[in-house]
């Protein structure tokens, strides 16, 4: 359409018109008037907006569209001093609303979410000298020819008020009376942030020939435009410092960088790695910044400043306006699925972003995922190998413990002593008064509590590797992937289990806040003294270990250890989580009893065992992926061992070592493991091999939940190479007080798929009272 020529000359809001996409979920853009006397904004300008009483800042994509008549359209209210988004990112927005089904402005507001990063900083003022004033010439107090020198020392550099006051050692006063005077000039110095500058040429660790192979290869790809390339390299390989080269030669182009990690992974030892290479702090984007760093990070960014930015997979919608490389570390993680909202793929939509940009992508792992292994075998992805450990560290010896036939025995605390009358210890049961306090000295009003023996969940060959390890003063690295204290209450007289309110989930025991918690949402509630169903008084129990629990088997074990919990709740942040990681490497801590916090990204050189409690814990009930997940974490797991000088040995717990997983862990063939499972998908045309969709009907209403999802299968799409499955209950078939059903749309690789899905949504009417989520390449089934 024809849009009207930039003219001083056109009336008060004349025809020029452009389209604005609203940071909202909808998917078109509306049209604004262009003032008089504003220039017309190129695509890409954020702009203040009236939008019904309210103002909200969107973005501006290009000419308007022309339906609506010029009369009812209303001006964009003012232009924003940021540079306009670069068009590879709003090209990312597009494709990735098309991609999930989503709509475009509920993408743009990923790339928006700090509202407050659009304000710039407050400004301090500042003061620079009078042009033409000169201290010598004038006749002024010693004072204020002090001023004067300095200011004259720094070139045309301004001072803040009570710089300018302590470096010319006068009160404040005096500065003011000089600007009074005319003899000073103030001025604004805006307080943007400028991220120190990382050195590219600051001397990495040598590399040894295959590291410097990689290396090579890496960086010729750095100039080279768009490319996608596995970095495929056992743990303890070195593939840090191997794409840390890559880095250099971008930020040697002068380009920026972005590398994306698991939020717990960021939290480990990347940061100090980085520091080491490149002599200064990345700046960081994660979910614990607070509003304040996330704005400055955000500014930085998109002025260009910050070079390098190391995130969570939200970092990907940072408005970088000269991206060079982007490297997604532990690519197989599913932490880069956003499952909520937008729900996208940070590691598929990185390789997205750089084909848009024209640069290169780098993925990462010790265990790369079946897709990305598979679009390196059909040569979509450059694939660079690391078969070996740096520095002649073998793998570690993984070793698989049968608890059928090595059964873990029970254990007797030792007798709580307390106080007369004082409150029992934790899990105290069936105490004997003892009123001599015969047990050892104690005095006469003492009580002492003999124990029931407990559970025990580590086999004897666990518990005897674990002596021998801490006996050579090695550290341990115990492993159970569940938080809390038992995953299951039940009352032993009624059988009642306690069930989270809102979801189809078990509460779990967290002994240290001594409160009951759901997992799925925030629902909490103190651990209660009688069954809420029977009213039994002492009667619930715990059932089977958390972390907390098999923590105070080992304390019992093994009392000598320095042990420490590490799981999400003792460690909720980067900075915990690298304390931490600094106990372990001082020695403070040898015995670490972790979640999959622990999993990866650490270096200890002198933990050289793992032992890992339930290997099976992630096979049962699983979905497509879960043989392949438990491989990789405990893969994963496994790295921890043996990183430096002394090797490493894994005992990994198993009812059942027969599993294909079990054994490609014992015999090191991941190879022949994921070809067998990649032959089992293409039989099944699952993916990689072929499309899912999944939609999500949730309602507070049960039944309109369920006709929702009856309509919907009724209407699924008929086509050949397309399937739907469903619609069925979801396995949490209740969340947060929604009810929720499933449907699963499978199709063959060729097929369009959301154009399909969206279609038939579009044909389907759903109250407003449901909600259906698209998931596109689901990984969560639940
Ligand atoms: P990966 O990520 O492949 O598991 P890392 O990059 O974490 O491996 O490297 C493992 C350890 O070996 C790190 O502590 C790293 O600093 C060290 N390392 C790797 N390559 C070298 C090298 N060429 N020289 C010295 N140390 C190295
Ligand atoms: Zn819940």
């Amino acid at each position: 359409m024809a849009i009207a020529p930039a003219s001083p000359r056109l009336p008060l809001f004349s025809e020029r018109r452009v389209s604005v996409l609203l940071p909202l979920p909808l998917a078109g853009a509306y049209d604004y008037l262009v003032p008089e006397g504003m220039e017309e904004p190129p695509p890409g300008t954020l702009a203040r907006v009236p939008l019904g009483r309210r103002e909200v800042v969107g973005v501006v994509l290009g000419p308007g569209e022309g339906e609506v008549e010029a009369a009812r359209l209303k001006p964009l209210n003012a232009v924003l001093p940021l540079p306009p988004l670069p068009p590879s990112l709003l090209a990312l927005v597009d494709w990735v609303a098309a991609y999930t089904v989503q709509p475009r402005g509920a993408v743009l507001r990923m790339a928006l979410s700090v509202p407050d990063a659009l304000e710039p900083p407050s400004g301090t003022p500042a003061w620079v000298a009078t042009p033409g004033v000169e201290g010598d010439t004038l006749r002024l107090t010693a004072a204020r020819k002090r001023v004067l020198a300095v200011l004259a020392d720094h070139g045309a550099m301004p001072f803040a008020t009570a710089d300018l006051a302590r470096e010319a050692a006068v009160s404040p006063s005096v500065i003011t009376a000089m600007g009074k005077a005319g003899l000073l000039h103030s001025l604004t110095l805006s307080r943007e942030w400028e991220p120190p500058r990382p050195d590219p040429d600051q001397a990495g660790f040598p590399l040894s020939e295959e590291q410097g192979a990689a290396a090579s290869r890496l960086r010729s790809l750095v100039s080279g435009g768009f490319s996608t390339t596995l970095l495929d390299g056992v743990t303890g390989s070195g593939k840090t410092e191997v794409y840390f080269e890559a880095m250099a030669e971008c930020l040697r182009l002068g380009r920026q960088v972005l590398v994306l990690l698991p939020e717990i992974a960021l939290a480990a030892q990347w940061p100090d790695r980085f520091a080491a290479r490149f002599g200064v702090e990345p700046v960081q984007w994660h979910s614990q910044m607070g509003q304040a760093g996330r704005k400055k990070a955000w500014r930085a960014v998109a002025l260009g400043r910050a070079q390098v930015v190391v995130g969570a997979r939200s970092a990907l919608f940072l408005p970088f306006p000269d991206l060079g490389l982007i490297v997604v570390d532990e690519e197989h993680d599913s932490a880069f699925k956003q499952e909520d909202g937008v729900t996208y793929n940070a590691r598929d939509m990185a390789v997205v972003r750089g084909r848009l940009g024209a640069f290169p992508v780098v993925l990462a792992s010790a265990t790369p995922s079946l897709e990305t292994i598979e679009n390196a075998r059909q040569g979509r992805y450059g694939h660079i190998l690391l078969p070996s450990r740096h520095g002649g560290a073998s793998l570690p010896r993984i070793e698989l413990i049968d608890l059928r036939r090595h059964k873990p025995e029970k254990w007797q605390p030792e007798p709580v002593i307390v106080e007369g009358g004082a409150k029992v210890e934790d899990g105290a049961k069936d105490g004997v008064v003892d009123g001599n306090g015969a047990a050892s000295g104690v005095q006469a009003k003492s009580v002492v509590r003999h124990e029931q023996a407990r559970m025990g969940w580590l086999s004897p060959p666990l518990i005897q590797a674990t002596r021998e390890a801490l006996a050579a003063g090695e550290q341990v690295l115990l492993y159970l992937n569940r938080r809390g204290y038992a995953p299951l209450t039940l009352c032993r007289t009624c059988g009642h289990r306690l069930q989270c309110p809102r979801c189809t989930a078990w509460l779990v025991e967290h002994r240290r806040t001594r409160r009951l918690q759901c997992h799925h949402c925030d629902f909490q509630m103190p651990l209660p003294d009688t069954c809420p169903s029977c009213e039994a008084p002492d009667s619930l129990a715990p059932c089977g270990p958390g972390v907390e629990r098999l923590a105070e088997e080992a304390l019992f074990r093994f009392p000598e250890a320095h042990l420490e919990v590490a799981a999400s709740d003792t460690l909720p942040g980067p900075k915990e989580a690298r304390a931490m990681a600094e106990r372990v490497r001082s020695g403070a801590v040898n015995l670490i009893v972790g979640t999959q916090i622990m999993a990866k990204g650490h270096h200890f050189p002198a933990l050289t065992l793992v032992g890992v409690v339930d290997g099976d814990l992630g096979l049962s009930g699983g979905d497509l992926r879960a043989a392949e997940r438990t491989h990789q974490l405990l893969h994963q797991v496994a790295g921890r061992a043996g990183r430096a000088d002394r090797p490493g040995r894994v005992l990994i717990q198993t009812v059942d070592p027969g599993h294909p997983v079990m054994e490609a862990l014992a015999t090191g063939d991941a190879d022949r493991f994921i070809d067998t499972e990649t032959e089992e998908r293409r039989a099944l045309c699952w993916p990689p091999h072929g499309r899912l969709v999944a939609l999500i009907v949730s309602s507070t209403d049960p039944a309109a939940a369920q006709a929702a999802a009856r309509a919907l299968g009724r209407t699924a799409p008929l086509a050949a190479g397309v399937d739907v499955l469903g619609p069925a209950p979801a396995p949490l078939s209740m969340l947060r007080g929604r009810h929720r059903h499933r449907l699963l749309l499978k199709a063959e690789k060729g097929v369009r798929v959301q154009g399909m899905v969206a279609e038939w949504l579009s044909r389907t009417p759903i109250p407003s009272s449901v909600k259906v989520q698209v998931d596109v390449d689901p990984l969560s089934f639940l």
